[in-house]
Order: C-alpha cells, then structure tokens, then sequence
C-alpha cells in the first residue's frame, strides 16, 4: 500500500513537472514568435522583396538633404514627402528576398545607399565602415503591413530638424542633426 502510494505520488509530480514543462516551452514559443514576427515589403514596382524579422530596434523621421535628394528619383509618392522614414534593423535581421539582382548602389556621406534599377526607390543603406556594419537603416515607406503601420513602428524622433521643408506640430523631440549615438551633436531645435 505505502509502495503504491510512492508510486502514486511519483507519477503525479512527474506528471506536475511534465505538464508544467510543456506549459513553459508553449509560452517560450509564443514568446518567440511575437518577438521575431516577420514584416514584409517591396519596392513600388514590386521588382524587390525583403523581410526584416521583429520589430525594429527604433524608428526615425529624416529631414537631411542626403534624404530628400535620393526620394527625389523615386516613383514612389510616398518618397516624396519631403522627409525619409527609416526603420533601424540588425544587418543579421534583414535579407533581400528577391529582386538582389535588380539593386543598384551609391555610395552618400559614407553610406552605401541600395536603391531599386526600375522605380529608384530607396530600398535601405549600410554604413560603408565595416565597424558600423552591424546595422542598417531600412526604408520604411516599403513595409507592406496587412493592419496599418504597428505600435513598434511608431518613430521616435526627427533627424536632421533644421533642414526641413515641413513643419511638424508632435511631441517627438526634434533633432537639429542627429542624437549623439548617431555621431551627430546632439542639439534640439527650439
Ligand atoms: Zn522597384
Ligand atoms: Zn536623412
């Protein structure tokens, strides 16, 4: 009877462990999941698709001329509001999915710049110093999302400020180039 009893016992916390096991590794894999969600986008004349996996590590608005200058070639109108919307993702993150060989490059204050052939939009660009190589801006006017533009994506800052061409009336803090971690000085304009 004690020997059943033990046995009993065993069988019920193995299963306890068990179960609380599977629980764990089923929210590990939801976790996961929402974590490395994958976004979608493509050019305007859909000759290039890529996937960036998660959300990005922030977003940002671009009033820099560099901006304004390559959205000037672009056939895309969402390029040609006067100010750039990039996405920063982990170079490791990012892969062109089809359409690599429809890229073209130019290279602008020491980053390379991948645009498509065809309908010249701004696909992303990576700093051209192999140290700064760990991540890219993306174009975020490319993202294809199913359910309007996600919380993650909301941008965080404007970039290059003093350059605009349209006023902005929000709360993001208004850089008059770049925050310091971006190499620039870190001012706000008033
Ligand atoms: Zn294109
Ligand atoms: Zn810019």
């Amino acid at each position: 009877m004690i020997f059943n009893k033990s046995i009993l016992m065993a069988i019920l916390v193995f299963a306890l462990i068990t179960s609380s096991y599977w629980i764990f590794l089923k929210n590990d894999e939801i976790k996961k999941d929402g974590d490395m969600k994958i976004y979608k986008g493509q050019c305007f004349c859909a000759s290039i698709y890529f996937e960036a996996k998660g959300k990005p590590v922030f977003t940002q608005y671009c009033h820099c001329n560099k901006c304004r200058t390559v959205a000037s070639d672009s056939k895309n109108p969402a390029d040609k509001k006067g100010y750039g919307f990039t996405a920063a993702y982990l170079t490791k993150n990012f892969e062109i999915t089809n359409g690599n060989d429809r890229l073209i490059s130019i290279v602008s204050n020491n980053s390379r710049l991948y645009l498509c052939s065809q309908c010249k939009t701004l696909i992303y660009g990576i700093s051209e110093n192999p140290d700064k190589q760990g991540g890219i801006g993306i174009n975020a006017n490319n993202f294809q999302f199913a359910e309007g533009i996600p919380t993650s994506f909301a941008p965080v800052r404007h970039t290059w400020y003093q350059n605009r061409i349209i006023n902005f009336d929000d709360k993001l803090p208004k850089f008059k180039d770049t925050p310091k971690e971006q190499f620039g000085t870190g001012e706000l304009c008033e």
